[in-house]
């Protein structure tokens, strides 16, 4: 079963991949992610998965747009100012005739236009008296006017919102608006976030001078839950290979994507990719020419879940996350907006290395509204102190050089 890597051209060192390559080989191999119906009420930044096409013309019919009388233009153009007033019409009432060609109706926002009337002149513009409605001075009538008309916004049978669209408060009143009570959207995948290492110590345990606090995945949680993932199980497990090797097969049997932390470099307790392999999951790859985050694996089991295994480092791992994970799960349930948008550098940085360099960075506005990307200095992959108050980070591409500021790059927000 398994897909060999395909052999690469690249300079960083063989077999290994460099991020656009990675991007390919994940959307190749993730399959998109189910899709449900739900009530409309629960739709709010889920990804529509269905067309949906306009309803009626929108405005369904001529639409009153101010509180007023409506009339024939035409008679007021010959001179007309004092119009008698032959009923009222109500927002969602048929539509009422104008019976003399000399009177009006009342009208009111949101009603359909009364027949054989084509303009609506305000409250404002008029005076009523003893059932008489008398034009102002000055007010001028032209057709149409405080008139939305039939089909203006947009026509029956429209496309109104695409698959693949964010579901956004005006995409839900615009679905509401089409009639749909429910609305196909992609499923919230099961996903499982498994810490690993002896090390590792929940906030709030007494932690000894050998120990780790187990951060990681706090990071990776809050990461998944502000792209709108919900279902995310939490769970560690001890560099062990028994307990290790059932923990993981459990994952594998109950959720769609596992996102595993630590445990994947060259160390003797680095025990997840063969764990993985021997529990079936095909490795589709194993390091990316990238700092941080070079042992980034990522693979996909027999039967159907697929598992980015992210080093531990805890920059790599956020680093990770938001470069590949995020982006993928979001393109499995269809959402095409771009992973990352561009930004120039606010500053020099020299990248050392054959390898692409994601630079944290804060971003910030200048005078003239334009965003800049300032470059955070760390102690390297395993400082995430240093990541406080940054918004995301640049990918740089592969060195030896030195981009300078205004070098337009890729910002991943976190
Ligand atoms: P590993 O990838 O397992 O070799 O871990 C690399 C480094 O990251 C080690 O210093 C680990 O202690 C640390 N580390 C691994 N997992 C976590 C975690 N969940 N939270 C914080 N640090 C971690
Ligand atoms: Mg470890």
């Amino acid at each position: 079963m398994n897909t060999p890597v395909p052999a690469q051209a690249d300079p960083a060192g063989p077999g290994l991949l460099v991020p656009a390559q990675a991007d390919r080989l994940i959307s190749e191999n993730l399959s998109c992610l189910p899709i449900e119906s739900l009530p409309l009420v629960q739709c709010s930044g889920a990804v529509l998965r269905e067309n949906i096409y306009g309803e009626r013309d929108q405005p369904p019919f001529d639409r009153v747009a101010m509180d007023g009388i409506a009339l024939d233009s035409a008679v007021a153009r010959e001179g007309r100012r004092s119009f008698d007033i032959q009923g009222v019409q109500a927002a969602g009432d048929p539509p009422l005739t104008l019976s003399e060609r000399s009177g009006c109706i009342e009208a009111m926002t949101g009603a359909m236009l009364p027949s054989g009337c084509d303009v609506v002149v305000p409250v404002e513009e008029i005076a009523v008296k003893d059932g008489i409605a008398r034009l102002k001075d000055g007010v001028a009538i032209e057709a149409w006017d405080n008139v939305h008309r039939r089909g203006s916004d947009s026509r029956q049978g429209a496309l109104l919102l695409e698959a693949g669209t964010r579901l956004t408060p005006p995409e839900v009143a615009i679905a509401a608006g089409a009639g749909m009570a429910r609305v196909r959207v992609s499923a919230q995948p099961m996903l499982a976030v498994l810490s690993t290492g002896n090390e590792l110590i929940e906030p709030g345990e007494p932690v000894l001078p050998h120990q780790i606090r187990r951060s990681n995945v706090y990071g990776v949680i809050a990461a998944l839950r502000r792209h709108g993932f919900q279902r995310v199980a939490d769970d560690h497990v001890r560099d062990e290979p028994a307990e290790m090797r059932a923990r993981l097969k459990l994952l594998l049997d109950t959720h769609d994507v596992l996102i595993l932390s630590g445990g994947v470099s060259m160390g003797r307790f680095d025990l997840v990719p063969g764990l993985l392999t021997d529990l079936g999951v095909r490795m589709v790859f194993h390091r990316i020419a990238q700092r941080p985050g070079k042992p980034l694996w990522f693979g996909v089991a027999q039967s159907g879940p697929a598992v980015f295994a992210l080093p531990g480092n805890p920059v790599s791992t956020l680093v990770c996350l938001s470069r590949y994970v995020i982006p993928a799960l979001l393109a499995a349930m269809g959402d095409r907006t771009p992973a990352a948008r561009k930004i120039p550098l606010a500053a020099p940085v020299t990248v050392a290395s054959k390898f692409v360099h994601f630079v944290p960075v804060r971003t910030e506005v200048d005078e003239w509204g334009r965003d800049w990307a300032v470059p955070r200095l760390t102690n390297g992959s395993g400082d995430f102190t240093a990541l406080a108050g940054t918004d995301g980070f640049v990918e740089l591409p592969a060195g030896p050089n030195t981009y300078p500021k205004g070098f337009v790059t890729r910002l991943f927000r976190w």
